[in-house]
């Protein structure tokens, strides 16, 4: 009970974020408006899985399309993620998502961070058929107005985290690391004053005059709470060790309202046993001409040069008759010819292929390494062989769309469809992949103003939360690429506006 008390504070400032991933926004936010912020990380190191990401973020009718006039519209955004979230977003998220996003974009540029669209060539909407889908634009990469200090290596999702430190740190927030939040301290009226963590072995109490954001990303390594709550199994997922739901544990002991909870960013990966880490598999390798993705009948079941977040949905189909996730693990299968030209689990064309990639010289000696089923492997190639020649995918109509032109198709090559070659060379060379994920996006349910609510509809006043240890407003979509840092970044550029007073 002592630990519960709203008296005897260790210390006090005005905002308390937690984690420091996305969350960093919120408190450099808030620092420049004068408040005093304080970031506490668990983990030895700053920025998550932020600092180990791409740093895409998806922002609809961004600055630099208003500048090389490109065409977009809220309107037409709102349109579209109404149909990309499938039902499991709330529209006043997703019109304050679209309300703040520029703004929020535009406030990095104070920051010092300048942002990019992603070239041509990679990453239109995921979604193209919906109304409102752009093919360009939307999605774009940070950089930095001024180079970090001799050094090259911060890029993507680290020069991201760096870059938000460094303005946090220029405007006085203070960042404790290894110092985990252990549970947030309510008054009598239920409205959250304060948190404990735990610092070098003690329970320190801070106060938080403004508010706590809870910023303590998804539950991807907490294998119970998997089990307990996505909707289909994941396996190797990608977010560092810290990743363990803590932020949605905290708000559930003060009765915070849950959403979206079945829901992972997900993508495929291959499993690297020798150094243990997830690789991720999508479509600029996949969807590259002379590959197919096969389950353990032998049997194609996605357009493998469509987008991770689409593809990786087919995973999770049961069979009834095996009773059996019969997608899981899949088969990577392309023929030399391929291995030639194109990466295969990262590995260059002349690179030597490790131990845990398959090769043989039949298609038959192939199946049998690899546990699949022979004839159905041999009649899936027969066929996909006849659609190369054709230049038309009957089946997943790989290659129709912008997206596997531009992200897994080879143009340079002449070939009827970019995505398309027959696999006709041996040797043959296969590899299994799993549905991973970039991280979970079900937690604490939000308001338009990132306020957490709890279980009776009530707003929990002093308490927020962001990024990925909230219900996502992109729901059970993923819009476009960047998605998941842009909601992140947005949604504490809100919360930080509501304690500022603005
Ligand atoms: C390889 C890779 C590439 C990706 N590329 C992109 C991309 O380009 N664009 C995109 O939008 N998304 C991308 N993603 C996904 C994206 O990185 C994540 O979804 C996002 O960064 C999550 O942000 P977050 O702030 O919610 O969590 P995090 O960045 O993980 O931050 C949460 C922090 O909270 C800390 N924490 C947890 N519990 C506590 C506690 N009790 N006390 C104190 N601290 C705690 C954690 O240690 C962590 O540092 C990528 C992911 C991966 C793995």
């Amino acid at each position: 009970m002592e630990s519960n008390s709203t008296e005897n504070w260790d210390r006090e400032v005005d905002v308390v974020v937690i984690g420091s991933g996305t969350g960093q926004m919120a408190a450099v936010r808030c620092a420049d408006a004068g408040l005093s912020a304080l970031v506490v990380e668990k983990e030895k190191t700053l920025g998550g899985t932020t600092s180990i990401s791409g740093g895409g973020i998806w922002i609809p009718n961004n600055y630099r399309m208003q500048e090389e006039g490109i065409e977009d519209s809220l309107e037409e955004a709102l349109e579209y993620m109404k149909r990309a979230t499938f039902g499991q977003s709330e529209t006043e998220l997703m019109q304050a998502y679209l309300d703040n996003c520029n703004d929020m974009v535009s406030y990095a540029r104070e920051l010092g961070i300048e942002w990019f669209i992603i070239p041509m060539g990679a990453f239109p909407d995921y979604y193209e058929a919906f109304p409102g889908a752009k093919t360009y634009g939307r999605p774009m990469l940070p950089t930095t107005k001024e180079p970090f200090e001799g050094d090259g290596a911060f890029v993507g999702g680290n020069l991201l985290t760096k870059a938000l430190e460094k303005a946090g740190r220029e405007r006085g927030v203070e960042y404790l690391t290894e110092t985990p939040a252990r549970r947030l301290i309510v008054d009598d009226q239920g409205a959250v004053t304060g948190l404990m963590v735990e610092s070098g072995g003690q329970e320190v109490r801070i106060r938080a005059r403004k508010g706590v954001v809870m910023a303590t990303g998804g539950f991807s390594r907490n294998e119970k709470m998997v089990k307990a709550f996505l909707r289909a199994p994941i396996y190797y997922p990608n977010p560092p060790a810290g990743d363990t739901g803590d932020g949605q544990h905290m708000g559930m002991a003060i009765g915070a309202d849950l959403r979206n909870m079945n829901e992972s960013w997900g993508w495929p990966v291959f499993w690297d046993p020798d150094t243990e880490n997830p690789i991720p598999a999508y479509a600029p390798e996949l969807g590259k001409p002379g590959s197919i993705v096969v389950n353990k009948k032998g049997q194609r079941f996605f357009d493998e040069a469509g987008p991770y977040a689409r593809i990786i949905r087919s995973f999770q189909h049961f069979d009834t008759d095996t009773l059996e996730y019969s997608n899981v693990p899949a088969f990577v299968i392309v023929d030399s010819i391929y291995r030639m030209n194109y990466d295969l689990a990262q590995y260059q064309p002349k690179m030597k292929l490790p131990r845990w990639i398959s090769q043989a010289d039949t298609l038959a000696d192939l199946a049998t390494k690899l546990g699949i089923d022979t004839d159905g492997l041999e009649e899936t190639v027969r066929n996909f062989n006849e659609y190369a020649k054709a230049g038309k995918d009957p089946e997943w109509h790989r290659g129709d769309s912008a997206f596997d032109q531009q992200t897994g198709g080879d143009s340079s090559r002449g070939l009827a469809n970019s995505c398309l070659s027959p696999l006709s060379e041996p040797p043959y060379y296969g590899v299994a992949i799993w549905p991973g994920v970039l991280g979970t996006k079900g937690g604490l349910r939000i308001n338009q103003k990132g306020q957490v609510v709890n279980v009776w509809d009530e707003v929990i006043p002093g308490l927020y939360a962001v990024g990925n240890c909230n219900g996502s407003v992109m729901g059970a979509g993923y819009p476009g690429g960047g998605s998941t840092i842009g909601s992140g970044l947005t949604f504490s550029y809100i919360a930080a506006n509501e304690m500022r007073g603005n």
